[in-house]
């Protein structure tokens, strides 16, 4: 007999007569005690973890199928129906709320203090307990919050979802990019293989990124509170990461298919899904500081033409890129040669060819923590 089901909540009413809907999919028992959940869309204007969520439920519908699921495997495929509606012209918008302006990936719910305090002298030695115990007090501080706006239901609802996972996947991608990941500090090296499965050329750690995204909503609670009861042995229960599927244009179903089998074998090591369990395959590069990204910054107006592509290995003094302005009349001055000043791996580049002065043409992940770059090290 197959486990699988589907859920459907309507969000609250955006305007008269008008509700969106999330669904819900989800395979398993729990026999195990084991959870995964992973979204994708949350960036609607994302597309593809929308095409690995496909491709993804045909592998777990033959593994449901064969009676191979053993944890409980929670999908959201779409987890952003406002966002996914937001055209404007002939463009889909969906990486801010229309109504507020907010980053749809900035701003989850932080309930750690809540829970810090309802859990005080309820701790113990034994860690499994501890886990239990805190799970049980974020359900209860969840279910004590009741957005009734359109965008907090959603990320009220998505946290929800996925609190109790011991695994947390959120599915984006970059503008231009090789695959890239975002975990935290305490989850590494836990998570490696997630980044070698995925072939990610970059992991960027941090204990807490500023602005809290999803993924760190889900994890973060976990090493805030170990250390606000030091006493008291409280693990990293959550291995949430943003796994960065290269580029908004890189869709098609080769790259979904093996995305969606790299996760399958992921799943399968972590005592998910039955099956063989096979090498891990050899990391692309050790995970790096997210403190440590050069955002190379365009110094001019005009149109950029790239020198080096997503992937590679540069030099700290390397070209990046060249902005040319047709109008500048110093024939010397009419190119300009935009260097990093970081050695590292050139991960993302900017999607268009337009320039205005600061704005962030390329990532560069170094492997030393930079001086400057303030509490918040997300870009818009
Ligand atoms: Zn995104």
């Amino acid at each position: 007999m197959t486990t699988k089901t589907i859920d459907i909540t309507a969000l609250p009413q955006c305007s008269m007569g008008n509700a969106r809907r999330l669904t819900v999919v989800r395979y398993g028992k729990c026999a195990n005690g084991k959870k995964a959940y992973i979204q994708a869309g949350l960036h609607a204007d994302e597309p593809p973890g929308l095409l690995v969520m496909h491709h993804l439920m045909d592998e777990l519908d033959r593994l449901d199928e064969e009676g191979r699921i053993d944890g409980e495997i929670v999908l959201v495929p779409v987890a952003n129906p406002v966002g996914i509606s937001q055209w404007r012209d002939t463009a889909l918008s969906g990486r801010a709320d229309f109504n507020t302006g907010i980053n749809f990936n900035r701003n989850h719910l932080d309930i750690t203090a809540q829970v810090s305090e309802a859990v005080k002298g309820t701790l113990s030695d034994d860690p499994a307990r501890n886990v239990a115990l805190i799970r049980k007090r974020i359900s209860e501080e969840l279910f004590d919050i009741k957005p009734d706006d359109e965008g907090g239901f959603l990320k009220h609802r998505l946290l929800s979802l996925a609190y109790d996972a011991d695994i947390v996947l959120d599915l984006h991608c970059d503008l231009q990019a090789s695959v890239h990941i975002y975990t935290g500090t305490p989850l590494w090296p836990d998570a490696a293989d997630l980044s070698a499965e995925m072939g990610a050329d970059v992991t960027l750690l941090a204990k807490e990124s500023g602005d809290n995204p999803f993924d760190e909503a889900c994890s973060r609670i976990w090493w805030d509170l170990a250390e606000k009861h030091s006493k008291f042995p409280i693990p990293a229960a959550c291995l949430a990461a943003t796994v960065e599927l290269r580029g908004a244009s890189d869709v098609s179903h080769e790259l979904a298919k093996d995305d969606a089998q790299s996760l399958i074998r992921f799943l399968t090591r972590r005592s998910l899904v039955q099956g063989e369990v096979t090498d891990i395959p050899k990391l692309k590069h050790e995970a790096t500081p997210l403190r440590g990204v050069e955002h190379v910054k365009a110094p001019v107006p005009g149109v950029v033409v790239f020198l080096k592509k997503p992937g590679a290995v540069v030099k700290k003094g390397t070209p990046i890129a060249e902005i040319v302005n047709p109008v500048e009349l110093r024939p010397e001055k009419r190119s300009v040669l935009v260097k990093c000043t970081t050695a590292g791996i050139l991960f993302s580049i900017n999607i268009d060819c337009y320039a205005r002065p600061g704005r962030i043409l390329a990532k560069i992940a170094g492997k030393k923590p930079l001086k400057g770059k303030g509490n918040n090290l997300l870009t818009l």
